[in-house]
Protein backbone atom coordinates (compact mmCIF):
# COMPACT_ATOMS: atom_id res chain seq x y z
CA UNK A 1 0.00 0.00 0.00
CA UNK A 2 2.91 2.43 0.56
CA UNK A 3 3.62 1.32 -3.28
CA UNK A 4 0.55 2.96 -3.97
CA UNK A 5 0.29 5.60 -1.57
CA UNK A 6 4.09 7.31 -3.15
CA UNK A 7 2.48 6.75 -6.35
CA UNK A 8 -0.12 8.81 -5.56
CA UNK A 9 1.98 11.55 -3.46
CA UNK A 10 3.86 11.35 -7.10
CA UNK A 11 0.07 12.33 -9.00
CA UNK A 12 -0.07 15.00 -6.52
CA UNK A 13 2.79 16.95 -6.44
CA UNK A 14 2.76 16.69 -10.56
CA UNK A 15 0.65 19.86 -11.11
CA UNK A 16 3.28 21.92 -9.09
CA UNK A 17 6.35 21.10 -11.49
CA UNK A 18 7.45 18.01 -8.78
CA UNK A 19 8.45 14.88 -10.79
CA UNK A 20 10.26 11.76 -9.71
CA UNK A 21 14.29 11.62 -9.70
CA UNK A 22 16.42 8.59 -8.94
CA UNK A 23 19.14 11.19 -8.12
CA UNK A 24 19.30 11.76 -4.64
CA UNK A 25 21.80 15.19 -5.00
CA UNK A 26 19.39 16.71 -7.47
CA UNK A 27 16.04 15.84 -5.31
CA UNK A 28 13.82 19.34 -4.12
CA UNK A 29 12.08 17.43 -1.90
CA UNK A 30 12.48 13.97 -0.21
CA UNK A 31 9.72 12.03 0.82
CA UNK A 32 10.19 9.41 2.91
CA UNK A 33 6.86 7.00 2.99
CA UNK A 34 7.36 4.75 5.82
CA UNK A 35 6.34 1.77 7.92
CA UNK A 36 5.02 0.98 11.56
CA UNK A 37 4.61 -2.52 11.29
CA UNK A 38 7.28 -3.93 13.38
CA UNK A 39 10.25 -2.35 14.45
CA UNK A 40 12.62 -2.52 12.71
CA UNK A 41 10.67 -0.82 9.66
CA UNK A 42 10.46 2.01 11.79
CA UNK A 43 13.98 2.22 13.44
CA UNK A 44 15.09 2.51 9.89
CA UNK A 45 13.13 5.78 9.30
CA UNK A 46 15.80 7.37 11.79
CA UNK A 47 18.50 5.75 10.05
CA UNK A 48 17.87 7.40 6.94
CA UNK A 49 16.72 10.77 8.67
CA UNK A 50 20.33 10.79 9.70
CA UNK A 51 21.51 10.42 5.86
CA UNK A 52 18.93 13.20 4.96
CA UNK A 53 20.33 15.38 7.29
CA UNK A 54 24.09 15.40 5.66
CA UNK A 55 21.98 15.70 2.23
CA UNK A 56 20.52 18.77 3.12
CA UNK A 57 23.74 20.23 4.16
CA UNK A 58 25.55 18.89 1.00
CA UNK A 59 23.07 20.34 -1.09
CA UNK A 60 23.22 23.47 0.56
CA UNK A 61 26.96 23.93 0.29
CA UNK A 62 27.48 22.67 -3.17
CA UNK A 63 24.51 23.93 -4.75
CA UNK A 64 23.57 26.65 -2.92
CA UNK A 65 19.69 25.28 -2.32
CA UNK A 66 17.58 23.87 0.67
CA UNK A 67 16.38 20.40 0.18
CA UNK A 68 12.60 19.90 1.58
CA UNK A 69 12.46 16.80 3.56
CA UNK A 70 9.32 15.19 4.46
CA UNK A 71 8.04 11.78 6.30
CA UNK A 72 4.93 10.45 5.23
CA UNK A 73 3.20 7.06 6.25
CA UNK A 74 2.35 5.29 9.22
CA UNK A 75 5.56 6.24 11.30
CA UNK A 76 5.17 9.62 10.64
CA UNK A 77 1.39 9.21 12.11
CA UNK A 78 2.47 7.64 14.81
CA UNK A 79 5.45 8.98 16.03
CA UNK A 80 5.36 12.87 14.13
CA UNK A 81 6.42 15.22 17.38
CA UNK A 82 9.33 12.76 18.01
CA UNK A 83 10.33 12.78 14.68
CA UNK A 84 10.83 16.49 14.81
CA UNK A 85 12.38 16.15 18.24
CA UNK A 86 15.10 13.69 17.07
CA UNK A 87 15.12 15.13 13.47
CA UNK A 88 14.44 19.07 13.43
CA UNK A 89 15.90 19.09 9.93
CA UNK A 90 12.86 17.32 8.73
CA UNK A 91 10.17 20.16 7.58
CA UNK A 92 6.91 18.07 6.85
CA UNK A 93 5.37 15.00 8.81
CA UNK A 94 2.13 14.00 6.93
CA UNK A 95 0.41 11.13 7.98
CA UNK A 96 -1.41 8.14 5.20
CA UNK A 97 -4.81 9.99 5.68
CA UNK A 98 -3.35 13.60 4.77
CA UNK A 99 -1.36 13.08 2.16
CA UNK A 100 -3.89 14.76 -0.43
CA UNK A 101 -3.01 17.81 1.11
CA UNK A 102 0.64 17.90 0.40
CA UNK A 103 0.68 20.66 -1.95
CA UNK A 104 -0.75 23.07 0.91
CA UNK A 105 2.13 21.56 3.03
CA UNK A 106 4.43 22.42 0.74
CA UNK A 107 3.54 26.00 0.26
CA UNK A 108 3.71 26.39 4.05
CA UNK A 109 7.89 25.84 4.15
CA UNK A 110 9.46 28.42 4.78
CA UNK A 111 13.48 27.56 4.81
CA UNK A 112 14.26 30.89 6.88
CA UNK A 113 11.51 30.65 9.90
CA UNK A 114 12.32 26.95 9.90
CA UNK A 115 8.48 26.48 10.77
CA UNK A 116 8.09 22.70 10.73
CA UNK A 117 4.70 21.66 9.08
CA UNK A 118 2.74 18.19 10.93
CA UNK A 119 -0.74 17.01 9.59
CA UNK A 120 -1.35 13.68 10.75
CA UNK A 121 -5.42 14.44 11.12
CA UNK A 122 -7.92 11.37 10.76
CA UNK A 123 -9.84 14.59 8.35
CA UNK A 124 -13.68 14.11 7.42
CA UNK A 125 -12.97 14.24 3.61
CA UNK A 126 -12.14 11.29 2.16
CA UNK A 127 -8.46 11.89 0.33
CA UNK A 128 -9.10 9.92 -2.79
CA UNK A 129 -11.55 12.53 -3.40
CA UNK A 130 -9.22 14.83 -3.38
CA UNK A 131 -6.30 13.13 -5.61
CA UNK A 132 -5.96 14.09 -9.52
CA UNK A 133 -7.59 11.51 -11.37
CA UNK A 134 -4.91 12.19 -14.29
CA UNK A 135 -1.42 9.86 -13.10
CA UNK A 136 1.67 8.64 -14.68
CA UNK A 137 1.09 5.01 -16.36
CA UNK A 138 1.99 2.48 -13.73
CA UNK A 139 3.27 -0.49 -16.06
CA UNK A 140 1.59 -3.74 -16.62
CA UNK A 141 0.95 -4.65 -13.11
CA UNK A 142 -0.37 -2.27 -10.98
CA UNK A 143 -2.04 -1.25 -7.19
CA UNK A 144 -4.93 -0.09 -6.42
CA UNK A 145 -6.42 0.84 -2.99
CA UNK A 146 -9.79 -0.53 -2.45
CA UNK A 147 -10.56 -0.56 0.95
CA UNK A 148 -8.36 0.94 3.84
CA UNK A 149 -8.16 0.87 7.95
CA UNK A 150 -9.24 -1.52 10.35
CA UNK A 151 -11.73 -2.36 12.82
CA UNK A 152 -10.22 -5.88 13.86
CA UNK A 153 -7.52 -4.77 16.36
CA UNK A 154 -5.68 -7.80 16.61
CA UNK A 155 -3.74 -7.67 20.18
CA UNK A 156 0.13 -6.89 18.18
CA UNK A 157 -0.96 -4.61 15.50
CA UNK A 158 -0.50 -0.94 15.04
CA UNK A 159 -2.52 -1.13 11.79
CA UNK A 160 -6.37 0.01 13.04
CA UNK A 161 -4.22 3.75 14.84
CA UNK A 162 -2.47 4.51 12.46
CA UNK A 163 -4.63 3.68 9.51
CA UNK A 164 -7.50 4.52 11.22
CA UNK A 165 -11.26 2.71 10.56
CA UNK A 166 -12.06 0.99 8.28
CA UNK A 167 -13.13 2.58 5.32
CA UNK A 168 -14.56 1.39 1.37
CA UNK A 169 -14.09 3.55 -1.62
CA UNK A 170 -17.19 3.38 -3.91
CA UNK A 171 -17.78 0.88 -6.60
CA UNK A 172 -17.65 3.74 -8.96
CA UNK A 173 -14.56 5.40 -7.97
CA UNK A 174 -12.81 1.84 -7.77
CA UNK A 175 -14.14 1.11 -11.43
CA UNK A 176 -13.15 4.71 -12.97
CA UNK A 177 -9.37 4.21 -11.47
CA UNK A 178 -9.61 0.39 -12.96
CA UNK A 179 -10.32 1.81 -16.33
CA UNK A 180 -7.83 4.76 -16.41
CA UNK A 181 -5.22 2.43 -15.73
CA UNK A 182 -6.20 -0.12 -18.39
CA UNK A 183 -6.45 2.55 -20.67
CA UNK A 184 -2.34 3.59 -19.51
CA UNK A 185 -1.18 -0.21 -20.50
CA UNK A 186 -1.69 -1.86 -17.41
CA UNK A 187 -3.00 -5.50 -17.68
CA UNK A 188 -2.89 -6.44 -13.93
CA UNK A 189 -4.57 -4.78 -10.92
CA UNK A 190 -4.32 -5.89 -7.34
CA UNK A 191 -6.88 -4.45 -5.26
CA UNK A 192 -5.49 -3.67 -2.39
CA UNK A 193 -6.60 -3.00 1.23
CA UNK A 194 -5.32 -3.84 5.16
CA UNK A 195 -8.67 -5.88 5.42
CA UNK A 196 -9.34 -6.28 1.62
CA UNK A 197 -11.98 -8.86 1.47
CA UNK A 198 -13.83 -6.74 4.61
CA UNK A 199 -14.79 -4.27 1.27
CA UNK A 200 -18.33 -2.54 1.29
CA UNK A 201 -18.35 0.14 -1.13
CA UNK A 202 -20.92 2.18 -2.10
CA UNK A 203 -22.54 0.76 -5.24
CA UNK A 204 -24.20 3.95 -6.36
CA UNK A 205 -27.59 3.07 -6.10
CA UNK A 206 -28.11 2.82 -1.97
CA UNK A 207 -26.45 -0.73 -1.88
CA UNK A 208 -23.44 -2.01 -0.50
CA UNK A 209 -20.84 -4.29 -2.85
CA UNK A 210 -18.32 -6.90 -1.21
CA UNK A 211 -15.47 -7.52 -2.67
CA UNK A 212 -16.48 -10.45 -4.74
CA UNK A 213 -19.21 -8.17 -6.70
CA UNK A 214 -16.64 -5.63 -7.30
CA UNK A 215 -14.21 -8.48 -9.04
CA UNK A 216 -17.40 -9.32 -10.67
CA UNK A 217 -17.72 -6.25 -12.05
CA UNK A 218 -13.65 -5.11 -12.58
CA UNK A 219 -13.57 -8.56 -14.53
CA UNK A 220 -16.14 -6.60 -17.04
CA UNK A 221 -13.48 -4.07 -17.59
CA UNK A 222 -12.37 -4.06 -21.08
CA UNK A 223 -8.47 -5.14 -20.77
CA UNK A 224 -7.88 -6.28 -17.95
CA UNK A 225 -6.50 -9.51 -17.88
CA UNK A 226 -6.02 -10.07 -13.71
CA UNK A 227 -7.08 -9.23 -11.08
CA UNK A 228 -5.53 -10.03 -7.53
CA UNK A 229 -5.82 -8.70 -4.03
CA UNK A 230 -4.48 -8.59 -0.75
CA UNK A 231 -4.79 -8.64 2.36
CA UNK A 232 -7.30 -11.08 3.60
CA UNK A 233 -8.88 -11.78 7.14
CA UNK A 234 -9.82 -15.16 7.14
CA UNK A 235 -13.39 -13.86 8.38
CA UNK A 236 -14.77 -11.93 6.04
CA UNK A 237 -13.74 -14.72 2.97
CA UNK A 238 -17.62 -14.35 2.03
CA UNK A 239 -19.30 -16.84 -0.39
CA UNK A 240 -19.44 -14.30 -3.08
CA UNK A 241 -15.42 -14.03 -3.06
CA UNK A 242 -14.86 -17.65 -2.77
CA UNK A 243 -17.13 -18.31 -6.07
CA UNK A 244 -15.43 -15.59 -7.80
CA UNK A 245 -12.54 -17.61 -7.30
CA UNK A 246 -14.36 -20.67 -9.27
CA UNK A 247 -16.18 -18.41 -11.75
CA UNK A 248 -14.30 -15.57 -12.80
CA UNK A 249 -11.43 -16.27 -14.84
CA UNK A 250 -9.07 -12.95 -14.88
CA UNK A 251 -9.11 -13.54 -11.10
CA UNK A 252 -5.79 -15.10 -10.09
CA UNK A 253 -5.53 -18.37 -8.53
CA UNK A 254 -3.41 -17.30 -5.71
CA UNK A 255 -4.33 -15.87 -2.22
CA UNK A 256 -2.38 -14.50 0.88
CA UNK A 257 -4.55 -15.16 3.67
CA UNK A 258 -2.90 -15.08 7.10
CA UNK A 259 -3.40 -16.63 9.99
CA UNK A 260 -0.48 -16.01 12.45
CA UNK A 261 -0.29 -18.62 14.73
CA UNK A 262 -1.40 -21.97 14.58
CA UNK A 263 -2.56 -22.66 18.07
CA UNK A 264 -5.73 -21.63 18.87
CA UNK A 265 -4.89 -20.22 22.34
CA UNK A 266 -2.48 -17.74 20.62
CA UNK A 267 -5.44 -17.24 17.91
CA UNK A 268 -7.39 -15.82 20.83
CA UNK A 269 -4.63 -14.18 22.93
CA UNK A 270 -4.04 -12.11 19.43
CA UNK A 271 -7.92 -11.15 19.49
CA UNK A 272 -7.85 -12.68 16.01
CA UNK A 273 -12.07 -14.38 16.47
CA UNK A 274 -11.35 -17.02 14.49
CA UNK A 275 -9.98 -20.99 15.11
CA UNK A 276 -7.61 -23.14 13.15
CA UNK A 277 -10.55 -25.04 12.59
CA UNK A 278 -12.73 -22.04 10.72
CA UNK A 279 -9.18 -20.83 8.48
CA UNK A 280 -9.02 -24.47 7.48
CA UNK A 281 -12.42 -24.59 6.17
CA UNK A 282 -12.08 -21.24 4.50
CA UNK A 283 -9.55 -22.82 2.34
CA UNK A 284 -11.18 -26.16 1.96
CA UNK A 285 -13.82 -24.25 0.00
CA UNK A 286 -11.46 -22.02 -1.43
CA UNK A 287 -9.82 -25.26 -3.27
CA UNK A 288 -12.85 -26.81 -4.14
CA UNK A 289 -13.66 -23.86 -5.72
CA UNK A 290 -10.38 -23.38 -7.52
CA UNK A 291 -8.32 -26.73 -7.10
CA UNK A 292 -5.59 -25.32 -8.08
CA UNK A 293 -5.22 -22.06 -5.87
CA UNK A 294 -1.70 -21.68 -4.37
CA UNK A 295 -1.86 -20.48 -0.98
CA UNK A 296 0.21 -18.06 1.05
CA UNK A 297 0.50 -16.40 4.53
CA UNK A 298 2.32 -14.60 7.35
CA UNK A 299 2.91 -15.73 10.90
CA UNK A 300 4.18 -14.30 13.84
CA UNK A 301 6.29 -16.06 16.21
CA UNK A 302 7.34 -15.34 19.37
CA UNK A 303 3.79 -13.72 20.46
CA UNK A 304 3.69 -13.03 24.23
CA UNK A 305 3.08 -16.12 25.97
CA UNK A 306 3.79 -18.50 22.79
CA UNK A 307 5.30 -21.99 24.18
CA UNK A 308 7.00 -24.63 22.67
CA UNK A 309 3.57 -26.48 22.38
CA UNK A 310 2.03 -23.67 20.70
CA UNK A 311 4.69 -23.33 18.27
CA UNK A 312 4.65 -26.61 17.17
CA UNK A 313 1.07 -26.22 16.56
CA UNK A 314 1.94 -23.92 14.37
CA UNK A 315 4.04 -26.03 11.92
CA UNK A 316 2.02 -28.54 11.93
CA UNK A 317 -0.84 -25.93 10.55
CA UNK A 318 1.85 -24.87 8.16
CA UNK A 319 1.89 -28.45 7.22
CA UNK A 320 -2.12 -29.11 6.63
CA UNK A 321 -2.25 -26.51 4.80
CA UNK A 322 1.32 -26.51 2.10
CA UNK A 323 1.90 -22.65 0.96
CA UNK A 324 3.29 -22.16 -2.12
CA UNK A 325 4.90 -19.06 -0.19
CA UNK A 326 4.27 -17.48 3.00
CA UNK A 327 6.14 -15.20 5.22
CA UNK A 328 7.27 -14.85 8.87
CA UNK A 329 8.23 -12.51 11.41
CA UNK A 330 9.50 -12.46 14.89
CA UNK A 331 6.74 -10.69 17.29
CA UNK A 332 8.07 -7.37 17.73
CA UNK A 333 5.94 -4.80 20.49
CA UNK A 334 4.51 -2.14 19.06
CA UNK A 335 3.71 0.62 21.13
CA UNK A 336 0.19 1.49 22.15
CA UNK A 337 -0.80 -2.39 21.40
CA UNK A 338 -2.53 -4.20 23.98
CA UNK A 339 0.24 -7.31 23.20
CA UNK A 340 2.89 -4.83 24.17
CA UNK A 341 2.19 -4.66 27.83
CA UNK A 342 1.71 -8.78 28.63
CA UNK A 343 3.89 -10.24 31.24
CA UNK A 344 5.26 -13.49 29.34
CA UNK A 345 7.29 -11.88 26.60
CA UNK A 346 9.19 -14.82 24.41
CA UNK A 347 12.88 -14.31 24.57
CA UNK A 348 14.85 -12.99 21.41
CA UNK A 349 16.67 -16.19 21.05
CA UNK A 350 13.36 -18.14 21.32
CA UNK A 351 12.34 -15.95 18.67
CA UNK A 352 14.88 -16.56 16.79
CA UNK A 353 14.95 -20.39 17.21
CA UNK A 354 11.58 -20.12 16.24
CA UNK A 355 11.80 -18.84 13.18
CA UNK A 356 14.58 -20.24 11.53
CA UNK A 357 12.25 -23.44 12.00
CA UNK A 358 9.68 -21.95 10.56
CA UNK A 359 11.29 -20.79 7.65
CA UNK A 360 12.69 -23.74 6.46
CA UNK A 361 9.62 -25.30 6.54
CA UNK A 362 7.76 -22.57 5.19
CA UNK A 363 11.08 -22.58 2.02
CA UNK A 364 10.79 -26.24 1.66
CA UNK A 365 6.99 -25.70 0.70
CA UNK A 366 7.89 -22.99 -1.33
CA UNK A 367 10.05 -24.90 -3.40
CA UNK A 368 7.99 -28.40 -3.49
CA UNK A 369 5.29 -26.09 -5.09
CA UNK A 370 7.87 -24.66 -7.66
CA UNK A 371 8.98 -27.79 -8.21
CA UNK A 372 5.64 -29.27 -9.26
CA UNK A 373 4.64 -26.64 -11.54
CA UNK A 374 7.94 -27.78 -13.50
CA UNK A 375 6.36 -29.45 -16.91
CA UNK A 376 3.26 -26.69 -16.95
CA UNK A 377 2.07 -24.28 -19.45
CA UNK A 378 0.87 -20.75 -17.93
CA UNK A 379 0.51 -17.63 -19.03
CA UNK A 380 2.87 -15.11 -17.86
CA UNK A 381 2.56 -11.21 -17.54
CA UNK A 382 5.66 -9.96 -18.89
CA UNK A 383 6.78 -6.76 -16.30
CA UNK A 384 10.63 -6.30 -17.44
CA UNK A 385 13.62 -6.91 -18.37
CA UNK A 386 15.83 -9.87 -16.50
CA UNK A 387 19.08 -9.99 -14.33
CA UNK A 388 20.86 -11.88 -17.06
CA UNK A 389 21.38 -10.97 -20.64
CA UNK A 390 18.00 -11.38 -22.96
CA UNK A 391 15.82 -12.46 -20.32
CA UNK A 392 12.60 -11.05 -19.54
CA UNK A 393 10.98 -11.80 -16.04
CA UNK A 394 7.24 -11.60 -15.37
CA UNK A 395 4.85 -13.64 -13.22
CA UNK A 396 2.90 -16.82 -13.42
CA UNK A 397 -0.98 -17.30 -12.27
CA UNK A 398 0.67 -18.40 -9.25
CA UNK A 399 2.73 -15.22 -8.07
CA UNK A 400 5.82 -17.25 -9.00
CA UNK A 401 8.55 -15.10 -10.70
CA UNK A 402 8.97 -16.63 -13.82
CA UNK A 403 12.39 -15.58 -16.21
CA UNK A 404 12.91 -16.66 -19.80
CA UNK A 405 14.55 -15.61 -22.58
CA UNK A 406 12.32 -12.80 -24.69
CA UNK A 407 12.60 -9.79 -26.25
CA UNK A 408 11.75 -6.52 -24.48
CA UNK A 409 8.99 -6.39 -26.85
CA UNK A 410 6.99 -8.37 -24.86
CA UNK A 411 6.76 -5.91 -21.72
CA UNK A 412 3.36 -5.57 -20.97
CA UNK A 413 1.78 -8.51 -22.80
CA UNK A 414 0.60 -12.05 -21.95
CA UNK A 415 3.00 -14.75 -23.12
CA UNK A 416 2.83 -18.93 -22.72
CA UNK A 417 5.40 -20.07 -21.32
CA UNK A 418 6.22 -23.55 -20.01
CA UNK A 419 7.74 -23.51 -16.79
CA UNK A 420 11.49 -25.62 -17.15
CA UNK A 421 13.11 -25.51 -14.03
CA UNK A 422 12.34 -24.65 -10.60
CA UNK A 423 14.35 -22.33 -7.98
CA UNK A 424 13.65 -21.79 -4.33
CA UNK A 425 11.74 -18.24 -5.42
CA UNK A 426 11.70 -18.30 -8.92
CA UNK A 427 11.19 -20.12 -12.46
CA UNK A 428 13.27 -20.77 -15.21
CA UNK A 429 10.55 -21.05 -18.37
CA UNK A 430 10.63 -21.19 -22.30
CA UNK A 431 8.46 -19.07 -24.29
CA UNK A 432 6.33 -21.21 -26.33
CA UNK A 433 3.67 -18.59 -27.77
CA UNK A 434 4.61 -14.45 -27.55
CA UNK A 435 0.34 -14.61 -27.26
CA UNK A 436 -0.84 -16.30 -24.06
CA UNK A 437 -3.78 -18.73 -23.56
CA UNK A 438 -7.01 -18.14 -22.80
N1 LIG B 1 -4.45 -7.26 7.73
C1 LIG B 1 -3.56 -8.34 7.64
C2 LIG B 1 -2.15 -8.04 8.08
C3 LIG B 1 -1.60 -6.67 8.05
S1 LIG B 1 -0.04 -6.46 8.80
C4 LIG B 1 -4.09 -9.50 8.47
O1 LIG B 1 -5.01 -9.33 9.22
O2 LIG B 1 -3.56 -10.57 8.39
C5 LIG B 1 1.02 -7.50 7.85
C6 LIG B 1 1.67 -8.59 8.64
O3 LIG B 1 2.64 -8.06 9.53
C7 LIG B 1 0.72 -9.35 9.55
O4 LIG B 1 0.03 -10.34 8.87
C8 LIG B 1 1.62 -9.91 10.60
O5 LIG B 1 2.10 -11.19 10.28
C9 LIG B 1 2.77 -8.93 10.64
N2 LIG B 1 2.73 -8.13 11.87
C10 LIG B 1 1.83 -7.21 12.22
N3 LIG B 1 2.10 -6.70 13.45
C11 LIG B 1 3.22 -7.34 13.88
C12 LIG B 1 4.00 -7.28 15.06
N4 LIG B 1 3.67 -6.48 16.06
N5 LIG B 1 5.08 -8.09 15.14
C13 LIG B 1 5.44 -8.93 14.13
N6 LIG B 1 4.73 -9.02 13.00
C14 LIG B 1 3.63 -8.24 12.86
FE1 LIG C 1 -3.81 -5.67 11.94
FE2 LIG C 1 -4.82 -7.30 10.07
FE3 LIG C 1 -5.48 -7.64 12.62
FE4 LIG C 1 -6.38 -5.51 11.30
S1 LIG C 1 -6.88 -7.68 10.91
S2 LIG C 1 -5.57 -5.50 13.36
S3 LIG C 1 -4.64 -5.05 9.98
S4 LIG C 1 -3.44 -7.90 11.70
Amino acid sequence: MNVYDSDRMIDVLAPLGYAPTNVLDSADMVILNTCHIREKASEKVFSELGRMRQLKERVADQQGRQVTIAVAGCVAQAEGDEIIRRAPWVDIVVGPQTYHRLPELVSKVDPKSRNRIIDTDFPKEVKFDFLPGEHAPRGPAAFLSVQEGCDKFCAFCVVPYTRGAEFSRPAKTVLDEAKRLVAGGTSELTLLGQNVNAYHGDNGSGGVWSLGRLIRALAEVNGLERIRYTTSHPLDMDDELITAHRDIPQLMPYLHLPIQSGSNHILQEMNRHHTTDIYLSVIDKLRNACPDIAMSGDFIVGFPGESDQDFSETLSLVNKVGYASAYSFKYSPRPGTPAANINHQVSESVKSERLESLQQLLQAQQFAFNKNTEGKTVNVLVERTGRQEGQMAGRSPYMQAVNFIGDPDQIGRIVTCQLSAARQNSMMGRIINSKGVA
